[in-house]
């Protein structure tokens, strides 16, 4: 069984920091693409150790990365919609005339990180009216009860994580598990289905369902005016909700071992076709490193916000994901057979 130690050990010969790339339960593209900061040369040759730590991690999934919990300086992306999270739990900020949309309340303990951001940008945490997620695992809703006790904000989810929110993650499809984590349960006041729209003041987000990674996954969407870019245009911005999975997924039913939920695998199937259809000029999700935040935010001082347009990266990331799903669910096929 793979633990932290070993992990560590996978650290020293890979040659970097591999913990915090470990622990955080993103897609082999996610973890490919933190480890592409530095690393880039070397990524082929170590593939299939990357592989092969995919398949070991979920027993070490369980702590919390110093990447979830470090503040890292709020900053603006488009006109309304603004970074309000941590190193790379990603939080979001869509300023409206009505009041706020926050999507992502991260950890239990990241309300008041969340807040002190949103103050330093010069907004009123009061003024959120809307709360929304990515998906219904602690690293994404932890902290919602909390944030809805502070503002009175609309806890809005889509159907198939409902249950899991209104329990705090004790009816999500793994659970029990040690990667998933429970948290304090939060009442959910409208329920969103694939393809429904959230409107507050002059601001409009489109919801997706990309299941899989949890029965409610939601990638949201939203077009928004990119500072200096020249009044009128608009910008597609996709913040994608989660392609990860773990070796406790089961996409294909063996002998003493059901799927992990009846569909898994087709979800699966339409969240990457879904994905692959959605225009997107800024990419943005529920990690930073789905996007490589950290190395985007190094040029942001010269560059600003433009440095989250990134189609390529986003075309990239979605077939890398998918190319991992089909891999493995061909090796459960296989496996299944025998
Ligand atoms: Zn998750």
């Amino acid at each position: 069984m793979f633990d932290v130690s070993e992990a560590r050990l996978w650290g020293l010969i890979l040659g970097g920091p591999l913990k915090s790339m470990a622990l955080c339960p993103l897609s082999i593209s996610g973890q490919l693409n933190a480890f592409a900061l530095c690393y880039k040369s070397r990524m082929r040759t170590i593939l299939s150790c990357l592989f092969l730590l995919l398949f070991c991690s979920p027993s070490i999934l369980a702590e919390v990365d110093p990447l979830w919990t470090t503040p890292v300086a709020p900053f603006r992306i488009t006109d309304n919609l603004y970074y309000v999270g941590s190193e790379d739990l990603a939080s979001y900020l869509v300023v409206t005339s009505k009041g706020n949309i926050l999507i992502n309340a991260n950890l239990a303990s990241s309300p008041p990180q969340i807040r002190a951001s949103v103050e330093k940008l010069g907004f009123k945490w009061s003024d959120t009216k809307i709360l929304l997620n990515s998906h219904a695992h602690s690293d994404h809703m932890g902290g919602a009860a909390e944030v809805v006790l502070e503002t009175h904000a609309k806890n809005m989810v889509m159907d198939g994580d409902v249950s899991v929110v209104e329990t705090g993650a004790r009816t999500d499809f793994l659970s029990p598990s040690r990667n998933i984590l429970t948290y304090a349960p939060v009442h959910v006041d409208r329920v969103l289905h694939d393809g429904d729209t959230v409107s507050l003041g002059d601001v409009t987000l489109t919801s997706h369902k990309t299941a899989g990674h949890t029965r409610g996954c939601t990638t949201w969407t939203m077009r928004s005016h990119f500072p200096g870019e020249p009044v009128g245009t608009t910008r597609n911005i996709v913040i994608v909700g989660g392609v990860g999975f773990w070796s406790e997924y089961h996409f294909v039913a063996a002998p003493g071992q059901p799927v992990s939920y009846p569909g898994i695998a087709q979800d699966f199937q339409h969240t990457f076709s879904e994905l692959r259809a959605l225009p997107c000029e800024v990419f943005l999700g529920a990690h930073g490193a789905y996007f490589d935040m950290l190395t985007k935010l190094k040029r942001y001082p010269q560059a600003g916000p433009r440095v989250f347009i990134d189609p390529a990266g986003y075309k990239e990331f979605v077939a890398d994901a998918q190319e991992t799903f089909k891999k493995v669910l061909s090796e459960q096929e296989a496996a299944a057979a025998h």
